[in-house]
């Protein structure tokens, strides 16, 4: 059964498509088998995929309004080295086409159960809003992984993220837990990046996964290509990062039967620090 992932963050260019796809790649390069979808009707994962939006037939909007199955609407990467269930700009009519529906935010999950059996990872690219979309993948998934860059601001923006996920949690799918944060652009040779690392370590504790992704214009030139980093350039520093991302996570991982709680609440999370930067932190994650 496969563990599905949202990336998700409702600030925009934090890094949730670059550590989509390259994640994506890295557990193929793994030896993990894995969809990546793009909630996102930018549809940036599924060019940075290789994959043309505008010659898709069938997308993720399809398999949300149910003319389409994900079997039907996916197609393969070989280049990558995972399946992908593409977006187009088409999907933004999704969001007003679904208010009217029944089961509006459980669209995906319900079409997921189908392939489930097929994939180890299930990776979901949300767009940078907490829309009816990234509702679907939040109710989809049993996890949150939230690429965060070590700033003031993305700090602040932590807290209604962490918010939305419990009212989830609590309303539409008591499986989902946050998974982690993971710190993505990151350069070493700014202290305040180095604070916020810290003290995101500090607050959260194992919450925070250990690989730190650095900056590195290879992972930025990759989209370009139609290439992850990590298939476009395998040696860059960003895509040895992204790699030992994919093997942390799948060394973390219990079995995706475990990864369902057996209470209604959330896990609790570390002791708190004093935060050396003063802002206003959610309690837990
Ligand atoms: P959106 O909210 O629009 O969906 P996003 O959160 O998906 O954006 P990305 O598109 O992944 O963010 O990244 C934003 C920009 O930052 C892109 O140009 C990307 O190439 C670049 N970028 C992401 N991660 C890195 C990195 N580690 N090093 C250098 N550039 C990066
Ligand atoms: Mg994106």
């Amino acid at each position: 059964m496969a563990k599905i992932f949202c990336i998700a963050n409702q600030k925009g260019g934090v890094g949730k498509t670059t550590t989509t796809v390259n994640l994506a790649a890295g557990l193929a390069k793994v030896g993990q088998r894995v969809l990546m979808i793009d909630l996102d009707p930018q549809g940036n994962a599924t060019m940075g995929s290789g994959i043309d939006k505008r010659q898709l037939e069938t997308t993720v909007y399809d398999v949300l309004l149910e003319s389409a199955s994900v079997a039907e609407a996916r197609v393969r990467s070989e280049a990558c080295g995972y399946d992908i269930l593409g977006a187009n700009r088409e999907l933004a009519g999704a969001e007003v086409e679904m208010v009217a529906l029944d089961r509006r935010e459980k669209r995906l999950r319900t079409a997921l159960a189908a392939v489930g059996a097929e994939y180890d990872y299930i990776l979901i690219d949300c767009p940078p809003s907490l829309s009816l979309l990234t509702l679907n993948g939040l109710c989809a998934a049993h996890g949150v992984i939230v690429p965060m860059q070590c700033e003031y601001f993305a700090l602040e923006g932590l807290t209604d993220l962490v918010n939305t996920i419990k009212q989830v949690h609590a309303n539409l799918n008591k499986n989902l837990q946050i998974i982690g944060l993971l710190r993505v652009m990151f350069d070493p040779r700014i202290t305040l990046q180095q604070q916020v690392s810290e003290q995101l370590k500090a607050h959260f504790g194992d919450k925070v996964f250990d690989t730190v992704i650095p900056r590195n214009v290879r992972l930025a030139e990759a989209p370009s290509y139609g290439l992850p980093g990590v298939v476009f350039d395998p040696p860059a520093k960003g895509s040895l990062a992204f790699v030992a991302f994919a093997q942390e996570l799948v060394d973390k991982m219990p079995p995706a039967s475990a990864l369902v709680p057996e209470s209604a609440s959330p896990p609790v999370p570390a002791p708190m620090d004093a935060p050396p930067v003063a802002v206003q932190l959610p309690d837990s994650l």
